[in-house]
């Protein structure tokens, strides 16, 4: 066993991990980061997920890092000779003119920004990365978590850490830890939110989807291999909503509720294949397939939930890849076609997209994580939209700027969905320290929010956000030697916290006037 020491242990190569362990090697600390998959980045490039933004993106409510990322990509693209933006679903450039996102980018051209933006540390010696590994076991004396034991293709490492950073998709490290946490939906008399069910129940998870990259050529090609679980999913209602899973429909906002989209728009329409397409033929001087990322309703898996349910992850995750092959399977072969015809065989699987050969993700798309119970806990009421002010939610303990809508998709349990929105609100720092360990911090979808909250959260510019204030307070308690629940318990110890995130370029309150203008003329 190879058994290593450092700063800062981060777990997990999610896009919260990239970020906690670039903002730590910035400010020089030694930092070991353990990685389970190809691609660094989580749902921006191993889970296929591009990324899922608020409407004030382009202008406000983002990180200085995540703007130069944003940034970059739109470069990456614009200085391809044969590119030619030609956006009409959404604002600024977007490669693949998607309307879901905002920046439909291929995930191996993020995934190569973020390696680019951890190498110089690499190079250095202050930053290492182990990859393909999967941590296994965690120990700890009393309230620190003394360090991880993760099985590498290398071997097992073990690494002992000051701070752990538990940058997993799942909570990994708390459970492994032995620290409590909060999972799926918390009851009504918990925290008095008003999406919330009377009992709270913790397999009632959001589903899981395996995402998958289809190419639409010119012509037929050959079809896929029937899916053993196709005979299953072609006859699959969605509980609830009552319609086929398998179909042009998707969950409305209202409960039951659901739209049809066409298959294939023109113009402005919405439609299902350009939801997350990543390469518009329009967009391109020369012929060029287009390519869109399946993270539709249709392959989300609610059968069963990820974590802690009666099956083991890896078996819920191959039953959500086999849902996943039988919607490919059936757009090529059944789907209804509006000439009456049935089937798309023109549909590829495109894994070269994804860095696969199966043309999945490498990757499960995870929404939702194991939770720690921490100082604080962000819940719907404290978000809860303010019936068409958007008055911003800027508290004076926050880390960051975040907006999402409460995106909730129909759960494992109960089969209920919901899209409730939010005003843009600010994180708590007490939201990063868990209530009963001193040097664990959580760095993606695992900080202490509600089940609700958590899908406001779960998304890419916040799940970023969340990684590098992770870093950044683990630095910041190794810098000061106080533990984070002491920076939180003093206003100026928070304040001297606060200017360090400032100076990191993460802006920590909205300009209301900002929101109340923009809003105004977007809506
Ligand atoms: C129960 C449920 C399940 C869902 N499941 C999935 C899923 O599995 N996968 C998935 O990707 N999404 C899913 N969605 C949809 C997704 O969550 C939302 O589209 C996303 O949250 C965007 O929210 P929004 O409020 O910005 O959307 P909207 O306000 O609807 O806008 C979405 C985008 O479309 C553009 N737009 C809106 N109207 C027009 C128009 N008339 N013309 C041109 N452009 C327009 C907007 O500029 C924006 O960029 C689901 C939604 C619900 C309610």
């Amino acid at each position: 066993m190879i058994e290593l020491q450092t700063d800062i242990a981060v777990i997990g190569g999610s896009l919260g991990g990239v970020m906690a362990a670039w903002q730590a090697c910035r400010a020089g600390r030694y930092v070991v980061l353990t990685h389970e998959h190809d691609w660094l980045g989580g749902q921006l490039t191993a889970q296929g997920v591009p990324p899922d933004e608020h409407s004030l993106i382009e202008t406000a409510g983002a990180s200085a890092s995540y703007r130069a990322f944003r940034a970059a990509m739109r470069q990456h693209y614009l200085d391809q000779p044969d590119f030619v933006d030609r956006t009409e679903m959404t604002e600024g450039t977007n490669p693949g003119d998607g309307w879901v996102s905002r920046l439909c980018i291929e995930p191996r051209v993020a995934a190569s920004y973020l390696q680019a933006l951890l190498q110089p540390f690499v190079d250095r010696g202050l930053l290492r990365i182990i990859r393909t590994a999967a941590v296994v076991s965690a120990w700890r004396q009393e309230r620190r978590v003394e360090g991880v034991v993760v099985r590498a293709a290398s071997g097992v490492v073990s690494i002992r850490a000051r701070y752990v950073i538990d940058a997993t998709d799942t909570g990994e490290v708390i459970a492994l830890a032995g620290l409590p946490y909060r999972l799926g939906k918390e009851a009504q008399s918990d925290f008095g939110e008003a999406d919330a069910p009377a009992l709270a129940q913790t397999a009632d998870q959001q589903p899981v989807t395996q995402v998958l990259a289809l190419r639409r050529e010119a012509s037929a090609g050959p079809l896929m291999a029937k899916p053993e679980a196709y005979d299953f999913w072609c006859r699959y209602l969605l509980p609830h909503y009552g319609y086929p899973l398998f179909s042009n429909r998707i969950p409305g906002s209202g409960r039951g509720s659901s739209i049809a989209l066409p298959w294939f728009g023109e113009g402005q329409t919405l439609d299902l294949w350009r939801y997350r397409r990543v390469v518009s033929a329009r967009n391109w001087r020369t012929p060029r397939a287009e390519v869109s990322l399946i993270n539709w309703a249709q392959n989300d898996y609610a059968l069963q939930p990820l974590l802690d349910g009666g099956l083991p992850e890896a078996e819920v995750v191959a039953h959500a890849r086999q849902l996943s092959l039988s919607f490919a399977y059936w757009l090529q072969t059944a789907a209804p076609r509006p000439d009456g015809g049935t089937g798309y065989p023109e549909l590829q699987l495109a894994g070269d997209v994804l860095g696969t050969s199966d043309g999945l993700a490498q990757q499960v798309y995870v929404r939702e994580s194991r939770r720690i119970v921490g100082l604080d806990c962000l819940n719907q009421t404290d978000i809860a939209y303010d019936g068409g002010l958007l008055t911003p939610v800027n508290r004076p303990d926050s880390v960051g700027t975040v907006w999402y809508n409460i995106d909730i998709h129909p759960t494992c349990v109960s089969g209920h969905g919901t899209n409730a929105r939010a005003r843009p609100f600010t994180l708590p720092l007490g939201s990063f320290i868990p209530a009963q360990c001193d040097n664990l911090i959580p760095a993606c979808k695992n900080i202490s929010v509600s089940h609700l909250v958590n899908a406001a959260t779960r998304v890419h510019p916040a799940e970023w956000l969340i990684g590098e204030v992770a870093g950044l307070l683990a630095v910041h308690a190794l810098d000061s030697g106080l533990q984070p629940a002491l920076i939180h318990a003093s206003d100026a110890r928070r304040a001297e916290f606060q200017s360090c995130l400032t100076a990191a370029g993460i802006p920590l309150a909205w300009d209301a006037a900002q929101v109340a203008t923009r809003t105004a003329s977007t809506h």
